[in-house]
């Protein structure tokens, strides 16, 4: 679905990936962990090209995201994108954060986009907030929503930065049960994340990125349950 070939990005002189090389098959979970400001978001940021690669490709779906002549508005519509700050417009309600990108940007008749819309809110359980705003909802339902405005654009490919992170303990659990069935159904997704036990139990395989580089990679029970790097046994140390 989409690798990454000797990533590199900086800003201005600072170096915060150092040659990352990723592929992520269609289908697979990735998680991505590593210490705050290790580069994670950034590796997540440049598989949609949020952020422009200093050096080294970024292929999606065969095509390479730096060559010039590749539809980057295109390419963006198959990789939704889910944020720590949900990123809703606060003026819109729920149904039109929805239908807004589906509408403007596939094509979609309002009808159409509504019906995807209100199956979509059934799915993450918030039909009845479709006429609300964003402030009226707790995080854990805005991010639901968010979840749910990033398929209606129907995505080949999902990428979550620390979607539970700004939500209070009790609503953690209910943004991850969407995530986690999404997974049982198929989406190919990276996700970064701190939850250790939602790691272990939905990712197919798990990087441990530090310091913008790619020190341990496996399994969940590899990188989990049998760390080979220090660095990664100091982490885990503080977080586990
Ligand atoms: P993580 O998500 O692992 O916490 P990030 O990828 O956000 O790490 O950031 C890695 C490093 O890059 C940090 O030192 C951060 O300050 C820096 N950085 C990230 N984005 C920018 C930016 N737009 N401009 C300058 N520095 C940035
Ligand atoms: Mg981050």
């Amino acid at each position: 679905m989409i690798t990454l070939k000797n990533l590199e990005k900086s800003f201005g002189n600072h170096k915060v990936l150092k040659g990352i090389d990723l592929e992520i098959e269609k289908g697979e979970i990735l998680v991505i962990i590593g210490p705050s400001g290790s580069g994670k978001s950034t590796v997540l940021r440049c598989m949609n090209l949020l952020e422009t690669p200093t050096s080294g490709d970024v292929i999606f779906e065969g095509k390479s995201l730096v060559d010039k002549s590749t539809d980057i508005d295109e390419v963006r519509q198959k990789i939704g994108m889910v944020f720590q700050n949900f990123h809703l417009f606060p003026h819109k309600t729920i149904l039109e954060n929805i239908t807004l990108a589906p509408v403007t940007l596939k094509k979609m008749t309002v009808d159409e986009a509504n019906k995807k819309a209100e199956q979509l809110l059934k799915r993450v359980g918030l039909l009845d907030k479709k006429d609300t705003y964003p402030a009226q909802l707790s995080g854990g339902q805005k991010q639901r929503i968010a979840i749910a405005r990033a398929l209606a654009m129907e995505p080949d490919m999902m990428l979550f930065d620390e979607p539970t992170s700004a939500l209070d303990p009790e609503m953690v659990k209910e943004v991850l049960d969407v995530i986690k069935e999404l997974a049982e159904e198929g989406m190919t997704m990276a996700i970064v994340t701190h939850e250790m036990g939602f790691a272990k139990e939905v990712a197919d395989r798990v990087i441990f990125v530090d310091d913008g580089k790619i020190l341990e990679e496996g399994t969940p029970e590899e990188v989990f349950n049998n760390p080979k790097n220090d660095r990664t046994k100091d982490f885990f140390a503080k977080v586990l």
